[in-house]
């Protein structure tokens, strides 16, 4: 799978776009997971066809993680897409997107576009990928997210603190992505991960790489100097490339 983070940032960051990730198999099949606000302009600057994306996956409904819906919805109505598109969601969460899908397309009530609605389960397939989700400790309720493709295995967990589930899903890893607020460690019920909390899933998890993201602007400077001298750890940043079959 080739990686290109979109965005890497929280969600009032002033350097990075909101948290967003690309993902593209070796079929070209490509996936958007999360679509904050900044997220629409970050892909036209890459030029992404507008029938490129064929699903995205919304990990939950706080605006950072899924309000550039509407923007995105609206350009693809106004660039005439005609690919269908695969939403997953969490279903008590899906009617906050569909009010975004309706701003991107009213007055009109009729898209160009077919979009599928899809409830997020413990485990599913699209087409050949395998995907499994849990639960992460977050305000409101976050499915992070374990692909694997072409024999290869990317974990991804939106927002939110590691639990047992979300631990079970980034195992053996090539390449897993976690939320990482805070350089210094939170309370156990807080609801963003820590650098501390982060070092200790490195081991537990044997990821072969793990991205740190989502960080607050004012820890990323001791988030970087820290990761700098821990093998196999990384802090992600918009327009970082990867695949999971590379080493680190
Ligand atoms: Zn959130």
């Amino acid at each position: 799978m080739k990686i290109d983070v979109i965005g890497s940032g929280s969600a009032f960051s002033e350097i990075n776009n909101t948290s967003s990730i690309h993902i593209e198999d070796n079929s070209h099949n490509q996936w958007l997971i999360d679509c904050g606000p900044t997220i629409p302009r970050a892909l036209w600057q890459r030029g992404i066809e507008v029938n490129a994306i064929q699903a995205i996956y919304f990990t939950h409904c706080h605006p950072d993680h899924c309000s550039g819906l509407a923007a995105l919805v609206n350009q693809w109505k106004s660039f005439q897409r005609a690919e269908p598109l695969d939403i997953f969601s969490q279903l008590e969460q899906q009617p906050l997107l569909t009010s975004l899908v309706d701003l991107a397309i009213w007055p009109e009530t009729d898209i160009c576009f077919d979009i599928r609605w899809h409830d997020i389960a413990d485990a599913f397939t699209w087409q050949h990928w395998e995907i499994e989700t849990a639960n992460t400790q977050h305000e409101i309720s976050n499915r992070a997210i374990r692909l694997t493709v072409d024999g290869q295995t990317l974990f991804y967990s939106g927002d939110g603190r590691p639990t047992a589930a979300s631990k079970v899903l980034m195992q053996d890893a090539d390449l897993a992505f976690q939320e990482c607020a805070s350089f210094n460690a939170l309370d156990d019920d807080a609801s963003h991960g820590d650098l501390p909390d982060c070092i200790r899933l490195l081991k537990d998890t044997n990821v072969k790489k793990l991205g740190l993201y989502h960080c607050f602007d004012a820890a990323l400077p001791n988030l970087r100097d820290a990761a700098g001298t821990i093998p196999n750890l990384f802090i992600s940043y918009d327009g970082l490339m990867l695949n999971t079959a590379d080493a680190l």
